[in-house]
């Protein structure tokens, strides 16, 4: 039996409140950005009538073909892009997101400044860290993690946290500890890390943003 979308974010904000309690954090600190990637705009009304608000997609043309009608029917929506973004496309992002997570190279980091410059839009970022070091993965690599601050820094870009998605098939918590400490290293409060295989264990290490799209939404085809 299949469970309707309301039940499964039920389900998902309940799990995220006993991980908070089981980390003595306060569950307003933790935000769940529902991944409609993939999904028809049907699809994503029933957790917007539920009063889900955060979305996460990841790519720009599928966000500017699905979110300007919603977002006009449903007041307050916070988007946010959580797939690779190419520089050519950073001003329809500042124009169709609210929040990036993927800001991971310097041609991307200028592309931004210019477009926020232009826009006088300057939309929080995550710099994304790719945590295992993997060769064709997004991501910066760890040692260019302060580089790129200071550039965001000097380009008025506000970075609020750190990015990561860890390599597929082994235990990501090692992972997410690590990114925890860069966190911390760099004095930045956001980290989005967490998806539906391991959100929980994301929240116990730290995670402010967790990225859930198969256990609200059910397999994508
Ligand atoms: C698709 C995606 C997710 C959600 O993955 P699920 O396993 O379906 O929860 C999270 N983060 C990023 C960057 C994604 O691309």
């Amino acid at each position: 039996m299949t469970e309707s979308p309301n039940k499964m974010l039920i389900n998902v904000q309940n799990n995220i409140t006993t991980a908070a309690k089981r980390a003595q954090r306060d569950t307003d600190d933790i935000n769940l950005i529902a991944v409609s990637k993939t999904r028809s705009s049907d699809e994503i009304i029933p957790l917007l009538e539920q009063g889900h608000r955060e979305f996460g997609e990841n790519r720009v043309q599928e966000a500017i073909e699905k979110w300007p009608a919603l977002k006009t029917q449903y007041q307050d929506v916070k988007l946010h892009c959580i797939g690779q973004l190419q520089s050519n496309k950073a001003a329809e992002a500042i124009a169709i997101f609210d929040v990036i997570h993927s800001l991971d190279r310097m041609s991307l980091l200028k592309a931004l400044a210019k477009e926020m410059k232009k826009a006088d839009k300057y939309i929080p970022c995550f710099l994304q860290v790719n945590i295992g070091d993997e060769e064709q993965k997004g991501g910066c690599a760890i040692d260019d993690i302060g580089s790129l601050l200071e550039a965001a820094a000097n380009a008025n870009i506000p970075v609020i946290g750190l990015m990561c998605i860890p390599p597929a098939g082994i235990e990501s918590a090692p992972f997410f500890a690590l990114l925890a400490k860069l966190a911390r290293d760099y004095k930045l409060v956001g980290l989005s890390m967490g998806m539906s295989s391991d959100y929980e264990s994301a929240i116990t290490i730290g995670a402010t943003h967790v990225r859930v799209g198969t256990a609200l939404f059910g397999p994508r085809s």
